[in-house]
């Protein structure tokens, strides 16, 4: 692979996370500078904006993307590397949302994303540390049953047989905590350096045509049949938009994000671990998300650190004490665990959807957006790339299917803030008491 370094100019500074420290520094591409002219622009060098430009150009589209810091600033770098199946809501709460015949469609598009991601490590030759296997855990009866009922149905319904259910007494084997009461194992998901990733694809778009620009912040989209993006030193005329700022496209156009509102959570990384503290934590070298609506999410990166995300501020906003959050977390679930250092803590902002399925849609003929992943977008922008390239190339049918699910509107000021207050604190409770 070629590394391509456009232009060594100075780069915004945003909080780096262990990802960035953890990975060469990736392509670095120069400051949008005057007016450009392109078939397609994208706004946001995440993974849904480098998948799209990537398909896109493979397509024969000329593209020029920009990115408002560095490509991979926003949650793609600074996520818990989780590749999970499925969407954020489970496969009875689809059913009931989309109906049975287009959860079938969701369900083997979702399993579609996993398979682009492999395919385009193997092509691209993408070191990222990419591991099979994940543990959903169960800290209370309910979702034990739940997910019991899910491994069935996703077996019996959808043909899905890489789960397993985990009884307590064999869950030790996965996890040693005595937190969760038992779990389901899936071969179907699994764990990257999402960054690493994120860099390849880049490496790859750019070796193929695509015009990248860092430093290019949009701040105002205008126009009908040509849309105009402009930066602060420049313009991109272009026949397309693809907009996929996500959580991180703040005061550009509210009417595109009226879907989603940005939550933040918290990851720390400690520094790495002796085998036997690993073993004592993590044996079966699986990542674990707990099934809580402020979930907890583990796993022990390919240097032997434990990364664990935690908390939710629906109203996105900057978590405190970011260490004392993650510390007291870990020393929660994993009492025994008590000689390491936390030595990297960073805040991420998520889109979420009402029904936690993203938003891929198009508007206005021209403008496309795809957002509101909630959280289990790493395999799922991919996804988006792909389908946004279909309907750009005149292939609607699977591009539809996400477009024509009904998203309910956040809601609006001034009682946007208090229904989300009270949406978190019954999300507390139902998780302490349900
Ligand atoms: C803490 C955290 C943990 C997570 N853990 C997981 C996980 O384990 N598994 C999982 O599947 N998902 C996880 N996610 C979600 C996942 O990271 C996201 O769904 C995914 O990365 C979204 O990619 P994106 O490209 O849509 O957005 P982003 O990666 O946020 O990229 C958007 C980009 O757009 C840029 N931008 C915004 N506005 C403008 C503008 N006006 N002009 C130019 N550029 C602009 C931003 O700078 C940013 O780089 C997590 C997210 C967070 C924050």
């Amino acid at each position: 692979m070629t590394l391509i370094i456009v232009d060594q100019h100075k780069h915004q500074k945003f909080d780096e996370t262990y990802y960035h420290s953890n990975s060469n520094p990736g392509p670095i591409f120069p400051k949008l500078i005057g007016e450009h002219k392109t078939d397609i622009c994208i706004i946001g060098g995440g993974l849904t904006g480098i998948s799209s430009a990537l398909n896109l150009a493979e397509t024969g589209h000329s593209v020029t993307l920009i990115e408002g810091m560095r490509i991979g600033a926003g949650a793609s770098g600074r996520n818990g590397g989780q590749i999970v199946q499925g969407y954020s809501s489970d496969i009875e709460a689809i059913i009931k949302t989309v109906g049975r015949e287009k959860s079938h469609l969701l369900w083997s598009l979702a399993q579609e994303a996993i398979e682009e991601i492999d395919r385009r490590i193997s092509l691209h030759e993408i070191s990222c540390a990419r591991q099979v296997g994940y543990l959903f855990a169960a800290t209370k009866n309910s979702q034990f049953k739940l997910l019991k009922r899910i491994s069935e149905k996703l077996k019996n319904t959808f043909n899905y047989e890489a789960t397993s259910v985990i009884e307590r007494d064999t869950l030790k084997n996965w996890v040693k905590t005595e937190s969760y009461i038992g779990g389901l194992l899936d071969y179907g998901s699994g764990q990257f350096h999402s960054l690493k990733y994120l860099y390849g694809l880049a490496e790859a778009a750019a070796n193929i045509g695509v015009q990248f620009f860092e430093n290019s912040k949009a701040i105002q989209i205008s126009g009908g049949d040509t849309i105009t993006v402009t930066t602060a030193c420049g313009s991109v005329k272009a026949k397309t938009l693809v907009v996929a700022g996500n959580a991180y496209l703040k005061g550009l156009d509210n009417t595109l994000q009226r879907k989603i509102s940005r939550v933040t959570s918290t990851v720390g990384v400690t520094t790495p671990l002796s085998p036997k503290q690993i073993n004592s934590v993590l044996p079966g070298g699986v990542p674990v998300a707990d099934c809580n609506n402020i979930l907890d999410y583990l796993r022990v990166t390919d240097d032997k650190r434990l990364l664990f995300g935690a908390g939710a501020d629906y109203l996105g906003r900057e978590t405190k004490n970011k260490k004392r959050l993650i510390r007291n977390r870990i020393m929660k679930l994993f009492p025994q665990l008590n000689d390491f250092d936390l030595e990297y803590v960073w805040n991420g902002f998520i889109a979420a959807t009402r029904n936690q399925l993203p938003e891929i849609t198009c508007s206005q003929q021209n403008i496309y957006i795809a957002q509101g992943f909630s959280g289990h977008g790493l395999a799922l922008t991919g996804l988006a790339g792909i389908l946004i390239t279909e309907k750009i190339n005149g292939i609607s049918e699977r591009f539809d299917i996400f477009a024509s699910i009904n998203h309910q509107d956040m809601p609006s000021y001034p009682y946007r803030n208090p229904l989300l207050i009270t949406a978190m604190l019954i999300n507390k409770l139902k998780d302490l008491y349900h």
